[in-house]
């Protein structure tokens, strides 16, 4: 990859400081230059803004970079004009003769790149034009999407960009997308021949561990305790929860501070300062912390409750071991968290997305299969091997020969053509006789009815367990309807084996994580 664009390179080594581009950072850069639409999936830490800002300096007039965090464009401004970049932000809170100034530096190589948020840019409709904008890029682009984990109503009108502006390049660019959420912005941006790039969310670096939810604190402490002076930040679900944790961590002696969207500005940005110079070792904190949070060694993520689904986790996560370094991702499980999330999706346009997302993040956590499979195979990426940094990895259950209840499950699948839920699916394994089954005539099925010496637990250990392993899909807006992957056919026509746990395993597990 590195020896697509040599001719970038002096670009990239006087404004960035790089010697080469990081996984498709060229491709990606050289594709835009050409004038083509694209997106762009990379994980947080990836490298995702050079992307755009690399071209932007190549480009004659300005790039138009659209994200939602106000409160990070300054610091990007900042930190691109330290590298002698012509950068600014356009929002209200400006004055008159500042903003227009920016309109009149728009287009010129006074400004390549003007950040702006999506309420703002209706302000900025007498410079959007050929002759004033080369590119846009949109940030944090699964927010368009209302499949998405953070649905923004005010990206919903940057469809128009692309329809009033058909000659400029858009890239889309986002670090959390499954399938239908990517299908659906480039639908909505109008850009459906964007040229797309995945890149591997894998990282190899973060042990992933998940552990029953009694007796949190306690294991916490020891957890910290076993990493003197390790950077971490801890997930709770509530401003509450936050103080208390930190209350209790700095009663340990540990250096600990709550961090949450009830503080102020000027208390927020000491508390992340503490952290970023390594003065406070651990923040507790609500998900309002660590977006742009740019710290290279946070060495663990523990999430004090479950997050509300596997994009979130993957992202908070993801901000640990940014370095390349070893890190460590501890998620405590307990129902109670579930029951709670349950209760916050209660009124929500999207309740039922919410609660499938949320019971694929529970699936997850009460996994028998490698942990990083499943998170691999929920961004639509199969990992061929198991990664032997989980703790599914490290302390395997018993594995038993799935491949014809594999086959069974498949073909169930296939011949409800692809349009039932896991229960209906496991109703006609076993020759239900309940009004999902009979109106749909399901009972003609050459598959109803093969799996009746099974039970429905244990069918539904096994379905999960497909799913996991990326055998097949929940497909979330379809009723989550189950479909089928391109590696269902390897079980269906190439004999692929696959291996199942037990499901006394499970049940095992969860009689432990039940009892407090
Ligand atoms: P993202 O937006 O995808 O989360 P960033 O664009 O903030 O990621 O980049 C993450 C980190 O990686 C930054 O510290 C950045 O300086 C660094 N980085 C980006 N590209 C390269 C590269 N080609 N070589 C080395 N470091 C890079
Ligand atoms: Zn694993």
């Amino acid at each position: 990859m590195t020896d697509h664009s040599p001719a970038l390179l002096p670009t990239l080594k006087n404004y960035f400081g790089f010697d080469s581009f990081r996984g498709q950072q060229g491709s990606i850069i050289e594709s835009l230059l050409k004038g083509e639409d694209c997106l762009v999936i990379m994980p947080t830490g990836g490298g995702k803004s050079i992307c755009y800002q690399l071209p932007a300096l190549l480009m004659e007039q300005t790039t138009l970079v659209i994200s939602p965090l106000i409160a990070l464009m300054k610091d990007q401004v900042d930190g691109l004009r330290a590298n002698g970049i012509a950068a600014a932000f356009f929002n209200s809170s400006q004055s008159q003769a500042e903003q227009r100034l920016l309109l009149e530096n728009a287009g010129t190589p006074e400004l390549k790149l003007l950040y702006v948020a999506p309420e703002s840019l209706s302000a900025l409709s007498t410079v959007l034009d050929e002759t004033h904008i080369s590119c846009i890029a949109i940030d944090e682009a699964h927010c368009i999407s209302s499949w998405g984990h953070d649905f923004r109503p005010s990206y919903q009108q940057l469809g128009f960009l692309k329809k009033s502006l058909p000659g400029i390049p858009i890239i889309a660019l986002t670090a959390t997308a499954d399938k239908a959420t990517r299908q659906d912005i480039v639908e909505q941006l109008n850009i459906p021949g964007a040229a797309q790039f995945l890149s591997s969310f894998d990282r190899k670096n973060i042990a992933l561990e998940v552990r029953p939810g009694h007796n949190r604190i306690s294991q916490i402490i020891q957890f910290i305790e076993q990493r003197p002076g390790q950077s971490g930040i801890m997930y709770c679900l509530s401003r509450k929860s936050t103080e208390k944790l930190a209350e209790k961590l700095q009663q340990r002696g540990i250096s600990a501070q709550a961090y949450h969207a009830g503080l102020d500005f000027v208390q927020r940005t000491k508390i992340q300062e503490n952290f970023i110079r390594d003065k406070t070792q651990v923040i507790c904190a609500t998900i309002a912390f660590g977006m742009g949070i740019d710290k290279s060694n946070v060495r663990w993520v523990v999430h004090y409750n479950m997050p509300k689904n596997i994009e979130g986790y993957y992202q908070e996560i993801g901000r640990s071991g940014r370095d390349g370094l070893e890190a460590h991702a501890l998620l405590f499980h307990s129902y109670s968290d579930i029951i709670q999330l349950r209760k916050f999706t209660e009124g929500a346009t999207n309740k039922e997305l919410q609660l499938a997302k949320l019971e694929r993040m529970k699936q997850f956590a009460e996994a028998t299969d490698c942990r990083r499979k499943i998170l691999l195979g929920y961004f639509g990426e199969l990992l061929s091997d198991n990664c032997g940094n989980c703790d599914v990895c490290k302390n395997p259950p018993e594995i038993i020969d799935g491949t014809v209840m594999a086959q069974k499950i498949l073909s169930a699948i296939a011949r409800v053509k692809e349009s039932e839920a896991m229960g209906t699916v496991i109703d006609v394994l076993r020759g239900a006789q309940n009004a999902a089954v009979l109106d749909k005539n399901y009972q003609n099925l050459k598959t109803y009815g093969i799996g009746k010496d099974i039970s429905w637990h244990d069918w539904q250990h096994y379905v999960v367990q497909l799913i996991n392993q990326g055998y097949c899909e929940i497909a979330f807006h379809q009723h989550n309807a189950l479909k089928l992957t391109d590696f269902s056919k390897k079980v269906l026509f190439e004999n692929w084996t696959v291996q199942f746990t037990h499901p006394s395993f499970v049940k095992e597990k969860m009689e432990v994580a039940q009892e407090k």
